[in-house]
This record gives C-alpha cells, structure tokens and sequence, in this order.
C-alpha cells in the first residue's frame, strides 16, 4: 500500500510542544501530536469501495494486515505523525469553551488524483482532548457513522466520508439513555476522510484567547489549501472566504431539507469549515414529515435541532463563526451584509429545490402557496416523506385528484387521520398540483426522470441502520453490505430491494435507536 503522504497541516500551523496523550488545555497551539491506542484484537468489518479508489488503495491491499493495522491504530504508518485537533465551540447554545478531537486522531494527509484528503480514525483512544470521556466509540455509532457518510455522499450531500469500520476487540461501558443503566459494550474505529476536518470551532478558540496570530495562521491555511481561488491575505480575502463559508453551509443545509436529514447536534463544533455534514452521531430522518422532530433526546426538552430549525441554526453558528473572523477583518458592515445574505439566499435556494421535489420546471406566481399548503398537509396526517416524494413522480398529467391520491396515498402512516377536513385539503392540494403540472412543457416521463433524480427511494432510514447493529451485534455483519450497496445507488428503482422502500414498522416507531438516539456513542 503506497499512499502519497503529503502532510501539510502539522507543518504549517503551530503544535502543542507536549508530545503525550494527557488531557489538559493546549493554549498557542493548532493541534497536539498523539500515539493511537493499540486495539487488542483489531478486525476490519466493512471498507467503502469508492474510498478506495479515491485514495488509490486496491482491494486486495484492503485486505492485508498493513492496511488493518494502520486503519485500526495498531500501527504508525512510516513518514506519519498522528494528531488531534484543537477546537472550541458553542453547544445547544452556550459556550463550552475547549473541546477538541476528544477521540479522533488525523493520521495522515494524502494526495490522490489531485485530490487531498485527511484521513482521521475516529475511537483510537484518549487525547489531550478527551475530557472526562475515553476516547472510544461504539459499534452502534460506527457503523451509523460508515453508512450514513458514504450514503449521503452517494445522495450528492456534501459529507465527510467514511473508508472502513473496524471492531477493536475491546469493550466500553456506556450509558445509552443516560439513565444509570450503564452496560458493556463493542467498541469499533471508524476511518473518516474529508479534504479537512477543519471546523467553526478552531476557529473559535483562537478567538476565544484573543490569539489573533494563530487565527490569522489557520484561517489563511485554510484558504490556501481549500479556497485556493481567494487571493491575498488581506481584509477582502477574509471577507470573501466569509461569505464561501456561508454560502457553502447554506447548501449544505438545503441538501439535508431536500432529503429529510436530521443531524441532531449542530454544535458549532460540528459545522465543518467546507460545508460538510460532520459528526454522525444521533442524526436520524424524517419519516413522517414532522418539522418539529429530532432524534436526539438530548435535546428533547428544547428541541433546539430539530428538522425545520436546521436553516436558523446554520445561521445561529454563521454568526458564531463571524464573531471568531471579526479580529481579522474589524468592519461590521460587509460582515453584516453577508449575514443578511443568509435568509434570502435560503429562501431562494428551498424555493427551487422544492419546486424540483414537485417536477415544476418554470415559475409561476402561486407556487410558493403551492409548497406552503402541501408542508400544511403532509403535517396534517403522519406522511413518509420519502415515499410521498418518490411517489409523486408517477402522477400523470392526465389524472384526476382521486387517481393522484391513489398514488401517494401508501406514505400515509394511518388511515385514521384522513378524515373529511384532510381529505378534503388533500383534493384541494392535488386539484392545483394537476392544473399546475399541464401548465409545464415536460412529458409525464421527462418530468418523472427529473424528480426520480432528487427524490430519492433509498435512504438509511433510523430503523435500517438498527437492524445492521443489532445483527452485528451478534457477529453477523451481511446486512451492513446490503444496506451499503442498496445506498450507493439512492435514486435507481432497484426493484429487486423494494422491500427498504417501505415505511418505518411499527415495532420502531418508539424505539432506542430508530427514533430515540443520545449523544452517547
Ligand atoms: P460530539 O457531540 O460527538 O460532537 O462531541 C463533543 C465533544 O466531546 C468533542 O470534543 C468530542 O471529541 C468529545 N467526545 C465525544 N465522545 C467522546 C469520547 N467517547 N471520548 C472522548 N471525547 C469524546
Ligand atoms: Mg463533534
């Protein structure tokens, strides 16, 4: 296995001079070099196809002991010196001040195809950052973590990606619920990739100690490796990269609202500085279209992340990540300007992405009602977003209300609910949808085509994920290939797996893992 080590970041940026794993607070300082804990019996589960390739590692390297042992953190790779990152950030709201890889640990940075990637193990143990916590991470939350990146990947989401899953051989004791049931579990090591794992929260610490030297240091780094195209070093750079951030978290964002994702905890911590979905851990999608929902119990009482808060909340960590530039570029004016770039930028982009779920090519006035009293009705009675969506496409323009609710009507979770007032509202809806579809030039399959390509049928939903734990829980690891290969192609029919394109069963409507998830991972 050669891979083309091309480290950057541990050279240009300044390193913490204690060279030990040992917690504590890293001041003047971008990271901290630190040694992977050696798992004792280390075994590669599932490896992404695609990271492979992008990396440039065969599949038959994949399957050599050097490969397992690098991607595990039984081994060093030669040439490499491992480290975490230090970083702040804003939790649920309040200021946490240094949190930091806690456990993950950057291995390397590769160059493949021009392309560069750093590769993180995510479970190899303690670090200066771990807190009060080990450093470890579950096989439930990896195996969320490896299919879910690599899924939203193949859903053209932005993400961080995920090349292998791995068992340590060692066990962790962990509280799911956080209700003193504490239990031993299998802990896993997951091989995240991203071209950086940079996020809001490294800026905010600089920011939060007034180090304006190494903010300055991280922010024009970042520039130069992945926003190559701003120019300078100077208050209009860091002005312009400001507003790249923005713009490319608020596609980020649109993504996760076209397909139903819920991240479930966007600390700033957890906002890539790419615009990236980072930090898979209680996320979850909607099922029923429920704005309110969330996954994460965590955050039950507020509800602070729920779906239909996500686009406030990128803004809310938007303005987080302003503060942290402000020392760099001392004008509110531009700053505020980009800010307010934000809600119209947004309203603009959920428009046409939606208006893409409903196969409408053209604009007309009345569409933005359109959408309003179809989000009123899929809250009206519990209704599958995917399904509802997907199924849309078979409407023809030649039917009536009855034939189109016919076609959609299998999303609905109950019956019960349709009584006349919905029912009604649904006919009411279909009857504008029909007028609305005849005024477009496409064919019904031309349309279909389109909304087949944004609509998908297959996405990881809470309980899919479950099933894989629990089978792997009892060493059966098939289903996590299944699932992986069934996601790789989320828009094609795939007849022959129709049986993932189903609603949640009932048995997982309230059950730890599909719907309730903590941040315990
Ligand atoms: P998260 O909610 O997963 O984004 O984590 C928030 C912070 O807690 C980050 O600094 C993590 O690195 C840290 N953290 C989470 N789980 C662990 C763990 N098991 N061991 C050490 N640090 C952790
Ligand atoms: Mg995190």
């Amino acid at each position: 296995m050669k891979l083309n080590i091309q480290n950057t970041f541990t050279k240009e940026l300044a390193a913490d001079p204690i060279k030990e794993n040992t917690r504590r607070q890293v001041e003047d300082a971008a990271f901290s070099y630190v040694t992977p804990r050696i798992p004792s019996a280390p075994k590669i589960l599932h490896t992404s196809e695609e990271m492979l390739q992008e990396l440039g590692i065969s599949k038959e390297e994949s399957q050599g002991d050097f490969f397992k042992n690098i991607f595990t953190g039984a081994e060093v790779h030669p040439n490499t010196t491992p480290y975490s990152m230090c970083y702040a950030g804003h939790q649920f709201g309040n200021w946490a001040g240094q949190l930091g890889d806690g456990r993950a640990i950057n291995l390397m940075e590769v160059v493949h195809n021009n392309k560069r990637w750093a590769l993180q193990l995510k479970g190899a143990g303690e670090t200066p950052y771990s807190r009060t916590a080990d450093g470890m991470a579950v096989l439930r939350s990896s195996i969320r973590e490896h299919l879910c990146s690599e899924a939203m990947y193949h859903l053209g989401v932005p993400t961080t990606r995920s090349l292998s899953l791995a068992l340590t051989g060692d066990e962790v004791m962990r509280d799911i619920l956080y209700n003193g049931n504490p239990a031993l579990e299998k802990s896993a090591v997951v091989c995240r990739v991203a071209p950086s794992f940079i996020r809001f929260g490294n800026f905010q610490i600089f920011m939060a100690r007034k180090d304006t030297k190494n903010l300055k240091a991280l922010v024009d780094y970042t520039i130069k490796y992945f926003y190559p195209h701003i120019k300078g070093n100077d208050k209009n750079a860091y002005i312009q990269f400001y507003k790249e951030v923005l713009d490319n978290t608020l596609d980020m964002i649109i993504h996760w609202q076209r397909v139903g994702f819920v991240h479930g905890v966007m600390n700033t911590d957890n906002m890539s500085i790419l615009g990236l979905t980072i930090d898979y851990g209680p996320y979850g999608w909607l099922e029923g279209y429920d704005p309110d929902w969330t996954p994460n119990t965590t955050d039950a009482a507020g509800k602070r992340y729920r779906f239909g808060n996500q686009p406030s909340i990128a803004l809310w960590n938007l303005v987080q990540l302003g503060n942290a530039l402000y020392p760099l570029i001392e004008e509110m004016e531009p700053m505020e300007e980009i800010l307010n770039s934000f809600n119209q930028g947004f309203a603009k982009k959920y428009h046409f992405m939606m208006l893409d779920k409903l196969g409408i090519a053209t604009h007309k006035e009345g569409d933005s009602k359109l959408i309003l009293a179809l989000q009123k009705n899929l809250r009206a009675i519990e209704t599958d977003m995917t399904i509802f969506f997907r199924n849309l496409a078979n409407i023809k323009k030649e039917d009536n209300e009855s034939d189109a609710i016919e076609k959609i009507k299998e999303a609905f979770y109950t019956s019960s609910d349709f009584d006349s007032e919905v029912k009604e509202n649904w006919h009411a809806w279909f009857k504008n949808y029909l007028i609305r579809l005849k005024s477009e030039n496409a064919t019904n399959e031309e349309r279909a085509k389109k909304m087949n390509s944004v609509n998908p049928k297959y996405v990881l939903r809470n309980y899919m994920a479950q099933l894989a734990i629990d089978d792997a829980d009892k060493g059966d690891y098939k289903l996590i290939d299944e699932l992986y290969q069934l996601l790789k192609k989320p828009y094609d029919e795939q007849t022959e797996n129709e049986k993932w394109f189903a609603k949640r069963p009932d048995w997982a409507r309230n059950k730890v893992g599909c719907s309730m998830l903590s941040c315990s991972s």
